[in-house]
């Protein structure tokens, strides 16, 4: 999708960083890390948000966890936290459904 930003990392007209890539994946570390391992892992699909998964697509988010669950073992994370922000007032910046591995450090509950 034009003027997408995560779109244009998959096109690589934009550099990342990259820890997992297949044919429906792709994820990278977070420009602007939250934690000391930050990856933001994303379908190469334009999905606006989490709202727009369903019954058509659901298999995707599927995938999007696998890969956390493969990175985080790769980066011997002893535990983590996955996040999906989903519109702006639950903090979503980037339009294009990702989820946000966060690793490294100790998580409170509940969030801020
Ligand atoms: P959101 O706030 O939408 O849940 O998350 C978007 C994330 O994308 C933020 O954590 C932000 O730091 C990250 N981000 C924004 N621009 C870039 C970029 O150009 N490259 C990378 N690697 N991450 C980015
Ligand atoms: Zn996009």
């Amino acid at each position: 999708m034009e003027d997408c930003l995560f779109c244009k990392i998959v096109n690589k007209e934009i550099p990342s960083d990259n820890l997992y890539e297949d044919e429906e994946v792709l994820a990278f570390r977070d420009i602007s890390p939250q934690a000391p391992s930050h990856i933001v892992i994303i379908p190469k699909q334009h999905i606006r948000s989490t709202a727009e998964i369903d019954g058509s697509n659901q298999l995707l988010a599927g995938k999007i966890i696998a890969a956390a669950s493969e990175i985080a073992k790769k980066l011997s994370l002893e535990g983590y936290r996955l996040v999906f922000n989903c519109n702006e007032i639950a903090g979503q910046t980037v339009f294009h459904l990702h989820c946000h591995l966060l690793g490294g450090r100790r998580f409170g509950w509940p969030p801020g």
